[in-house]
């Protein structure tokens, strides 16, 4: 039996949390014979809640866990773990300026960046959800020297798999069927889904989703702002944001990055630019990526016309800005 992989999740008692845990206890993040050991942080307001997602785990008898530790020490938390997923953050409030978050935030990741780096296992793989996630990510980046920047992304996969809904749901056709959307950028409204190189299968021969859906309009318009304000469709709908939705995603980043992805296939992930497509190396951005021996590869050589040139620039210059906020923030 393989011996067991200590997962940390901050912000566990939330509400991704919630849905998040027991999907990698029933090891849909690491494999089905992977076991796991599950280290949830959450903050103390949140301790007695937090005890509450324990009890939940223990009476749920999954034969993959081997153990919960469940604490609002960050240095308890980040002890020995191999797979770091951060949930916790400080949400946006209404009248709330961007920099009094962005400081917030900044002091959060700061603290989580120097645990990490001192306590987890050498190698430790990070997925930074929490928004603003991109730069959230480059802040834990920054503080913690010592782990490879290819250790550290940021979840934009949800984006990503949104867009495969979307045109599955377009052209009436599987979902596994419909493969390589990209997501580029930011996890904002700035980011921009591509679907120029994005393939359905259709009886065993992969087609273009151009070629399929004629109807360029609709793809270049409507297709790119629901994928963009799909986060706000559905906190109208449920009255609280995305859940089950951002759990399964990150499930996914996770187990595609440290399993490989199939040949032929790649996932959007944010990870560290060096400047591949000209977007500005040392950003968090997201790019198309293939993944292999638990490490990802930008990939290269797609050609980029006009419309998506200024998409990806705007979304970078995006960042851009919020690295400026986020380096103003960190005196
Ligand atoms: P959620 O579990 O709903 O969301 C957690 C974070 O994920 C938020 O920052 C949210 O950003 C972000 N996120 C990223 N992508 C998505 C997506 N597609 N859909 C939804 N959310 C997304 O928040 P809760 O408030 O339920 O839980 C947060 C937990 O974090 C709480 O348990 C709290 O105690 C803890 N916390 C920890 C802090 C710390 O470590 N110091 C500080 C504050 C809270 P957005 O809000 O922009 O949607």
């Amino acid at each position: 039996a393989k011996d067991p992989v200590r997962v940390l999740v901050t912000g566990a008692a939330g509400q991704i949390g919630y849905a998040l845990v027991p999907m990698i206890a029933r090891g849909v993040m690491l494999g089905p014979d992977q076991p796991v050991i599950l280290h949830l942080l959450d903050i103390a307001p949140a301790a007695e809640a937090l005890n509450g997602v324990k009890m939940e785990l223990v009476d749920a008898a999954f034969p993959l866990l081997k153990g919960v530790v469940a604490t609002t020490d960050v240095v308890e938390a980040c002890t020995g773990v191999s797979i770091a997923v951060m949930v916790g953050g400080f949400p946006r409030k209404e009248g709330m300026e961007r920099k009094d978050v962005m400081t917030k935030n900044v002091s959060i990741y700061k603290s989580q960046a120097s645990a990490l780096e001192k306590h987890a296992a050498a190698n430790c793989k990070v997925l930074v959800v929490a928004n603003p996630a991109n730069t959230n990510a480059l802040i834990l980046k920054e503080y913690a020297p010592s782990i490879p920047e290819k250790n550290i992304t940021c979840l934009t996969r949800l984006d990503h798999n949104r867009a495969l809904g979307q045109i599955s749901e377009r052209l009436n056709v599987e979902v596994s069927d419909v493969k390589n959307v990209i997501i580029w950028g930011n996890h904002s409204s700035s980011q921009y889904p591509d679907v120029n190189h994005a393939t359905v299968k259709v009886s065993s021969v992969e087609k273009p989703v151009r070629e399929l859906v004629a109807d360029d309009a609709w793809l270049n318009t409507e297709f790119i702002t629901t994928v963009q304000q799909r986060g706000a469709a559905i906190i109208k709908a449920r009255k609280l944001s995305s859940a089950l939705s951002a759990a399964s995603s990150a499930c996914d980043h996770i187990r595609d990055w440290v399993l490989g992805t199939p040949e032929g296939t790649w996932v959007s992930m944010g990870v560290y630019s060096d400047g591949s497509y000209n977007v500005p190396a040392g950003l968090i951005y997201s790019f198309p990526v293939t993944t292999r021996n638990g490490e990802w590869e930008i990939v290269q050589g797609l050609s980029i016309d006009e419309f998506s040139r200024k998409k990806l620039d705007l979304t970078a210059e995006e960042l851009s800005e919020e690295k400026a906020l986020a380096y103003s923030c960190l005196s």
